[in-house]
């Protein structure tokens, strides 16, 4: 199986890399967690005669731009979308005319929108788990089961329980870092750092973690991604900065 960060930056594209998206091919099928403009590079990689799965973490704009390339990407089984419990409408509302095709168009016939609520009577070919997680706006992390490993996606999310329980023994987690060191104050922040990063990877038991979703404002360079980093893993030394098109293989 294949973990590559598609897109690492939170908020914005620039030159370090493209909004949120990774891609996990497994032996017979593909997940895509978020839809930044990091999307458009699943073309070259996923085997489309398999089925794809898009979760998606939460709607705001860096996790959701890169849905207008749906119909470029051109998949070729119906696809499940995942959207946060009480999400689909503004979905629908998000990817339509006048701001882009109507999704249904954009996907095959039999594709689907499903929201956390529903996953329990859904059919998918791996274990999945959901809790929602810390964020102003409806955000859910995912806990996947697949071919005996569990990988765990956290982002957007500032540190909370449901994060650490998500994460608990996984052998690979992804997580958000939008913040700078010592930038992040109180117990209600939306975004982690580094160091709160792996204080929760170290407290879930969690065999390795990739960050991804650097706030592009924050960190201009890629020199400043490694730098913020690296100190943490005197905390949790299997801490992996990620970046664009890093591929992890579990
Ligand atoms: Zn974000
Ligand atoms: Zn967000």
């Amino acid at each position: 199986m294949i973990v590559t960060t598609l897109g690492t930056n939170g908020w914005f594209d620039t030159e370090n890399g493209q909004t949120m998206c990774t891609l996990i091919r497994a032996r017979d099928f593909s997940i895509i967690l978020d839809a930044g403009y990091g999307i458009r590079k699943v073309k070259p990689l996923i085997d489309f005669s398999k089925p794809s799965f898009l979760l998606l973490s939460h709607l705001h704009l860096d996790h959701t731009i890169g849905l207008h390339t749906l119909d470029y990407i051109q998949f070729q089984l119906p696809l499940k979308i995942v959207v946060p419990a009480g999400q689909k409408q503004a979905f629908t509302e998000l990817v339509r005319p006048p701001y882009t095709n109507l999704w249904t168009k954009m996907v095959p016939e039999g594709s689907e929108l499903l929201d956390t609520d529903e996953l329990a009577n859904a059919d998918f070919p791996f274990e999945i788990t959901t809790l929602p997680i810390q964020h102003p706006v409806p955000t859910h992390g995912y806990r996947l089961g697949i071919e005996g490993r569990t990988i765990t996606y956290l982002s957007d999310t500032g540190y909370c329980e449901n994060a650490v329980t998500l994460a608990g023994g996984a052998d690979l987690v992804i997580a958000e870092c939008g913040a700078l060191p010592g930038t992040v104050k109180g117990k209600t922040a939306p975004h982690m750092e580094p160091e709160i990063c792996a204080q929760l990877a170290l407290e879930a038991g969690a065999k390795q973690m990739v960050l991804t979703h650097f706030g592009a404002g924050a960190y201009t360079t890629m020199e400043a991604r490694k730098n913020a980093v690296a100190p943490a893993r005197s905390i949790f030394p299997n801490l992996i900065t990620g970046v664009d098109n890093l591929e992890i293989v579990l």
